[in-house]
């Protein structure tokens, strides 16, 4: 058995918002003297999105999201990730702070900082909840172009809000460069996935296991290479499946559909990158062969350079030596 922290990774799914270190947030709270989010599991997924919530609310100044993001970038070089795309919700805390720009502004600058301080590859999306409002995401929008780390955005939030009212935005971000990536296939059916996929023009699916229910919709994944983003973790926390050993992901695999190992939510998990890999391994038999092909999957799946790509992809079967 290899070791997961040197095999070289591609995260692709992960809430920047969900990585703060405990001791930070335990160290926010206490400044703004408001007691620490409770840790889960949580009873069904509205408590999971209370905490979220309150975690939220303590990012307030530059500093603190320029923090997030240096931190963000240490921790995910010390599980052996060499290039990671980030969910932000940017327009969402530029609206609460009424500073729409300063946000992102301090993520990007701390990205800066801490990729290079780190020797990694980080690159952002920035995802807007379904709930929220069409003007909402074309702030979104507008501020995903002003920066070149910005290489996608999409919807997020809960799946029983239709995908259809964005699409107009998303046709139109599409075609000015951005990547588009949605959540879909989680809490909701197969229907959701398609939505994703043909309406919105998804080019990855975040979750997106629950195509299982319907062949066709794991057909059209497979005929249009749309990669899954699976999140083991995340699933059981939130109850989605009742065990990590139980999780469909095989099924998806066997299908010919990509699949990539993330965390999504690690605060609430407990498990970085390399221990969502360790996972797969113990609680799903899979070989450090098929880990590297998963590994490798997540590099082809990215929207990183050619030349990054191919790094992670020598990498993983170097790892396999
Ligand atoms: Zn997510």
């Amino acid at each position: 058995m290899r070791d997961l922290i040197t095999l070289p990774k591609a995260h692709l799914h992960v809430h920047l918002e969900s990585t703060a270190r405990a001791a930070t947030v335990a160290h926010w709270a206490a400044r703004d003297g408001v007691p620490v989010p409770p840790g889960g599991p949580f009873p069904g997924f509205r408590a999971f999105a209370d905490r979220n919530a309150l975690v939220r609310g303590l990012l307030r100044s530059p500093e603190d999201f320029h923090r997030l993001a240096v931190e963000f970038c240490a921790d995910e070089a010390a599980q052996g990730t060499r290039y990671a795309e980030v969910t932000f919700t940017a327009a969402s805390h530029g609206e609460r702070l009424n500073d729409l720009d300063m946000p992102l502004a301090a993520v990007v600058e701390g990205l800066r900082e801490g990729a290079h301080a780190n020797d990694i590859t980080v690159r952002l999306l920035l995802d807007h909840s379904r709930r929220q409002s069409v003007a909402r995401l074309e702030r979104t929008v507008e501020l995903a172009t002003r920066y070149p780390e910005v290489v996608g955005i999409g919807l997020a939030g809960d799946e029983a809000y239709p995908l259809a009212p964005f699409a107009e935005v998303l046709r139109a971000a599409g075609e000015a460069g951005l990547h588009l990536v949605h959540h879909a296939g989680e809490s909701a059916g197969p229907e959701s996935v398609r939505e994703a996929v043909e309406i919105g023009r998804a080019q990855r699916i975040g979750h997106g296991f629950q195509a299982l229910a319907d062949p066709s919709v794991v057909a059209l994944l497979r005929e249009r290479g749309v990669a899954v983003e699976i999140c083991v973790s995340s699933n059981v926390v939130l109850g989605l499946v009742p065990t990590a050993a139980a999780h469909p992901v095989r099924a998806l695999i066997e299908a010919g559909v990509p699949v990539t190992i993330n965390t999504d939510i690690p605060d609430v998990t407990g498990r970085a990158l390399a221990d969502e890999y360790a996972l797969w391994r113990t609680a799903l038999g899979f070989t450090d062969e098929e880990l590297a092909e998963v590994a490798i999957a997540a590099a082809e799946a990215s929207f990183a350079t050619a030349q990054v790509r191919d790094g992670l992809i020598t990498g993983a079967v170097r790892w396999l030596g």
